[in-house]
């Protein structure tokens, strides 16, 4: 059975005190938890201080994205080896915000997972439909293309160490959430994806996380799909009294 894996993408919300405030109450209350992995995901300028504070516990940290060069003039960006540097572990790639928002294509996102994972990063790859796409019932059709250009070139070994998140994009940070019934038939089909492009063996290791206005409230029915193997959160995030009870309803899968 695939561990379940919450991650909290605080995108760029948060001060630097409400963050240390954050992490210390994730810490208290779901520090220790071995059964399901949790990351946060802060701004980059907060991933020094919170890799800090987090020193000690199990939660890992991630960056909500990178650049695929190495080094060198790309003004306002930042290099994997960079997020390695302060103790990244995760990096969030593709997400519906890059994609819709700075107009990040599948190209760019593959060179960005291919980077990633030479540097020691494990990416979490977001896929998604929009609104008007899943009503013209172009969902399937959507989500294989960018599952299929994100990974083109990864290989095996690699693709295991990764994380899908589907996220559907009219449920990001829009209180309507996918159904369980609507994750789990996505969330089965990019598994059968999953496995012809790398095999059984692989595709039943990786997890698929669901994310779009998952709240304490869906997080447990969501989780309870044999394909749902945890949760990218936006909104929910930002508060301990909202996480928490989401990682915990991971622990109940
Ligand atoms: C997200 O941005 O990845 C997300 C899922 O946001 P929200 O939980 O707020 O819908």
């Amino acid at each position: 059975m695939r561990k379940c894996f919450v991650a909290g993408n605080w995108k760029m919300n948060l001060s630097l005190a409400e963050a240390g405030r954050l992490v210390r109450g994730l810490k208290a209350k779901v520090g220790r938890e071995t059964k399901v992995d949790v990351a946060v995901c802060p701004p980059f300028v907060y991933l020094n201080e919170v890799a800090a504070l987090l020193k000690g516990c199990r939660i890992a940290l991630g960056a909500q994205n990178m650049h695929p060069e190495p080094k060198g003039a790309f003004t306002g960006e930042v290099a994997a080896s960079m997020l390695k540097n302060v103790k990244c572990t995760y990096v969030i790639l593709g997400h519906s915000e890059r994609r819709h928002v700075f107009g990040e294509q599948d190209k760019f996102i593959n060179a960005k997972v291919k980077a990633a994972l030479e540097a020691g990063l494990l990416p979490i790859l977001c896929v998604g439909e929009l609104l008007e796409e899943r009503r013209a019932k172009k969902t399937k059709t959507v989500v294989r293309g960018q599952l299929k250009k994100g990974l083109a070139g990864v290989g095996a070994k690699d693709a295991a160490k990764m994380t899908v998140a589907y996220e559907p994009v009219w449920a990001i940070g829009t209180g309507v959430n996918a159904t369980p019934e609507q994750a789990e038939e996505v969330h089965a089909y990019i598994r059968g994806l999953l496995e012809k492009m790398f095999g059984r063996k692989v595709a039943e290791a990786m997890r698929i996380q669901y994310g779009g206005s998952v709240k304490p409230g869906n997080a447990g029915d969501l989780m309870s799909q044999p394909n749902v193997d945890g949760a990218l959160v936006g909104g929910a995030s930002l508060k301990a009294s909202t996480f928490v009870p989401i990682v915990r309803a991971a622990l109940k899968r």
